[in-house]
């Protein structure tokens, strides 16, 4: 027997979108070194392969798959890649995200409708066809949905679209959760405060703003962080692991905030 004990999750597998580097390569490290069989279902195939071969090495299950979340069949997809490398699926995790920074005033049509249809209608129907074969097995199983602290207090200026998006992830996790009950499958969504990661670290493009106005913004979000600390990808990891575990079989429709304190503050 595992000395994980309910946290082990040797025999299951999972899939974790955006899973190439950042929080999903996070979430994708802990996932394995718990025991599962990892797919990561990215844009980039080639950073999942690379950055996955030590885990490989180390005999971890990691296969990768290059995936558009938004394609129409995006979910059939990964269902497919699922029953053909590891049988089935057990955990999802929806991961892919965008956060471009543009005001408000500045915003153009297409890319608030790229940000609402990558972070939040990817993520409905992704779970719908995943979701969907959970039932289908009849042995129950975990979603996880990467919200963001932004889904429940705006942080900063510029990311209206994004605090929708999320806002909507929220909303989703806790009605899928009310669906899937019946089912055995958990719904949770992890919300992560400011984490470094590839995507925290690029500079924001379109926002309009100086290189010195954006250190003056990061200076500022820090200075609200109890913990003193900017998250790592691993902080997040970690808290994915325990709700794709048993351990978190009792919790449904919970938004679990990770991130160093700052909501309260
Ligand atoms: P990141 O460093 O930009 O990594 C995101 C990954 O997702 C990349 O590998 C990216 O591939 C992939 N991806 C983007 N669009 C995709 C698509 N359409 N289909 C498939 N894969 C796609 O992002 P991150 O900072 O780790 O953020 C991950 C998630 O956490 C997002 O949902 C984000 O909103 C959320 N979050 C992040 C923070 C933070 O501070 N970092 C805080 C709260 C919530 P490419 O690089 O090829 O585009």
């Amino acid at each position: 027997m595992s000395h994980w004990g309910p946290y082990s999750l040797h025999d299951k597998s999972a899939v974790v979108t955006g899973g190439a580097m950042g929080i999903g390569l996070g979430i994708v490290k802990r996932l394995a070194e718990a025991g599962a069989n990892v797919l990561i279902a990215d844009l980039d195939y080639e950073c999942a392969l690379r950055e996955t071969k030590d885990v490989v090495a180390g005999g971890g299950k990691v296969a990768c798959m290059a995936l558009d979340v938004t394609a129409a069949d995006a979910g059939a997809q990964i269902v497919a890649a699922m029953v053909e490398n590891f049988g089935g699926v057990d955990i999802l995790v929806n991961n892919a995200g965008i956060y471009p920074q543009v005001p408000m005033l500045n915003m153009e049509p297409g890319v608030f409708d790229k940000v609402i249809q990558i972070n939040l209608k990817s993520l409905a129907f992704i779970s719908k066809a995943v979701g969907q074969k959970m039932v289908d097995q009849g042995r129950g199983g975990k979603i996880v949905n990467i919200a963001s602290i932004d889904g429940l207090h705006p942080s900063m200026i510029g990311l209206a679209a994004y605090d929708a998006s999320k806002g909507g992830v929220v909303m989703f996790t806790k009605n899928f959760a009310l669906e899937m009950g019946q089912y055995g499958v958990n719904v949770n969504a992890i919300a992560p405060g400011g984490i470094n990661t590839p995507g925290t670290a690029a500079p924001l493009a379109g926002s309009g703003m100086t290189q010195e106005q954006m250190d003056a913004m990061m200076d500022a979000f820090k200075a609200r962080i109890p913990m003193g600390r900017m998250g790592e990808p691993d902080d997040i990891g970690k808290v994915a692991a325990f709700l794709a575990s048993s351990g978190a079989d009792y919790m449904t429709g919970e938004i679990v905030v990770v991130d160093g304190g700052m909501l309260q503050s």
